[in-house]
């Protein structure tokens, strides 16, 4: 009889999963984290929540920041 090999349990793709995604001013670096969901991209709206703007694919720039330029 052969004993079952311990198996993680297959990834749902219906099921929703959420990844910490650190965001960082280009500027002076300060970071901010924002939840993005299902793997997508950071959106500028999600970065927004996060108190950063979002200007190119992974480059943020901090509120303060923003203001100045
Ligand atoms: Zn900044």
């Amino acid at each position: 009889m052969e004993a079952p090999a311990p198996r993680a349990p297959p990834l749902d793709p219906s099921k929703c999963h959420s990844t910490v995604e650190t965001m960082r001013c280009s500027r002076c670096a300060m970071s901010a984290e924002t939840v993005s969901h299902n793997g997508r991209d950071v959106s500028a709206d999600d970065a927004r929540a996060g108190g950063m703007v979002k200007f190119g694919h992974n480059l943020y720039y901090c509120d303060r920041c923003a203001k100045i330029l």
